[in-house]
């Protein structure tokens, strides 16, 4: 019976490089030591410390797919995929690495000017400047074409009005990538227009927003009043190309929200079958009670299932070939996947299970909101039928 209850031991194949092992390493050992020993502090005090970010950035593990020119680690997402594999295994929802590294640092790799990118690039990959990405907006989320943050041209400056929500990284954001509309209607008026918003006039944090879970995230709101930012910061050779700027970068979003969702997942499984065999009921482990045996040979067959589609997908993403309806797939079942296996391997604890002092708990709560953002599952259902 043993051997059921193990979850499978597989080594990914994107993972089997040599320089993609180490970066696993790297990355365990990284939120070993910074992250997963002050999970509750950084609840408490809804945000990771600076000097995690910092911490972070020295191991090398901040824009590690950013080339070595714009002080990156010079890899692919493969190695991204390894950073946020471990952060998932590690159960850490506070450190919003996908949006500063797997996101935000793209759009500037991916559309910044050479000047941008010397200029901003490599003080993320330090650490020093944290980069968040502001698309939500209090009355749209998912309909993105109706945002109404403007970025009005006034000489060499934008003046930007608006307010966004539901910002991750907004406490520590130096770096703020905001979607605005500097042209008409629709999809075509939208820009990408990056602010360096520390003593900005005219930025402001709104109040942390008091979550489900990940609580360890800084979430809030931000508002613009006449925030002028230089011309010189738009992403892209004119304006109008944030929407499609956007579409093409989502895919990468939702690839890294979907390892993430394996990684918890994984550690559910892992975490439920140590203590099934540790917690005893009626004078025997509850391990030996079918029903459990079942539950966790089932929790490790999903994640097995889910692994093995998550690796085909970040192999595809690897050779460039991964497309907005695969990359919808990925996001919208692992994080079903994610959710459904840790409510089962939660049940594995009993009353335990909702004790926040329980790492099962806190991935239950930190888990729910994997199937809102990034896009909703809804909206990933809509992109997949769209393209069948
Ligand atoms: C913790 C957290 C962190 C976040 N971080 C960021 C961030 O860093 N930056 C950022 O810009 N945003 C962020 N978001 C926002 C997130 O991306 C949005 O919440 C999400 O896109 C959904 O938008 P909405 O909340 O306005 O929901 P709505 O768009 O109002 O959707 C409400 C419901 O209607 C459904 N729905 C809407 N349209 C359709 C349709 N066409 N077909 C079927 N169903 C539909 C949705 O699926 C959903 O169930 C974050 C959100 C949370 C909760």
């Amino acid at each position: 019976m043993a051997d059921i209850l193990k979850p499978p031991t597989y080594v990914s194949p994107w993972a089997r490089d040599d320089d993609v092992s180490e970066v696993l390493k790297l990355a365990r050992t990284f939120f070993e030591r910074e992250v997963t020993p002050h999970l509750a502090r950084f609840a408490e005090q809804h945000q990771v410390d600076k000097e995690t970010w910092l911490a972070a950035g020295a191991a090398g593990l901040l824009c590690i797919s950013v080339p070595e020119e714009y002080g990156g680690g010079g890899g692919t997402f493969a190695h991204e995929a390894a950073v946020l594999w471990e952060q998932g295994r590690a159960g850490d929802d506070a450190l919003g690495y996908s949006v500063h590294s797997s996101i935000v640092a793209h759009y500037v790799l991916t559309y910044g000017s050479e000047e941008q990118k010397q200029r901003w690039l490599p003080r993320m990959a330090s650490g020093e400047l944290v980069g968040a990405i502001a698309m939500t907006e209090p009355s749209t989320g998912s309909d993105l074409q109706r945002i109404r943050t403007t970025a009005r041209r006034e000489g060499d400056s934008y003046v930007v009005n608006g307010s966004k929500t539901f910002i991750t990284n907004s406490s520590h954001a130096g770096l703020v990538v905001i979607v605005a509309r500097t042209g008409g209607e629709g999809s075509k008026g939208i820009s990408l227009i990056v602010a360096e918003v520390d003593g900005l006039e005219g930025f402001e944090r709104g109040r942390v927003l008091q979550k489900v879970g990940q609580h360890g995230q800084d979430t809030r709101e931000l508002a613009f009043t006449d925030m002028r930012v230089p011309v010189a910061n738009l992403l892209g050779e004119e304006e109008g190309q944030g929407f499609y700027q956007l579409m093409h970068q989502l895919p990468q979003e939702r690839l890294a929200i979907a390892v993430g969702a394996v990684g918890a997942a994984d550690l559910a499984v892992e975490l439920a079958v140590a203590y099934s065999k540790e917690r005893e009921a009626f004078g025997a482990p509850i391990a030996s009670f079918q029903n459990t045996r079942f539950t966790l040979a089932e929790v490790s067959t999903d994640v097995l299932a889910a692994r093995t589609f998550l690796d085909w997908c970040v192999g595809l993403h690897v050779e460039g070939r991964l497309d907005a309806a695969t990359a919808s797939r990925a996001k919208y079942w692992t994080t079903d996947v994610q959710c459904d296996v840790i409510d089962r391997c939660l049940q594995v604890f009993g009353g335990y299970g909702y004790m926040l002092e329980y790492p099962i708990a806190r991935l239950y709560a930190g888990a729910r909101v994997q199937k809102i953002y990034g896009g909703t599952n809804e909206i990933m259902k809509e992109l997949i039928s769209r393209s069948l």
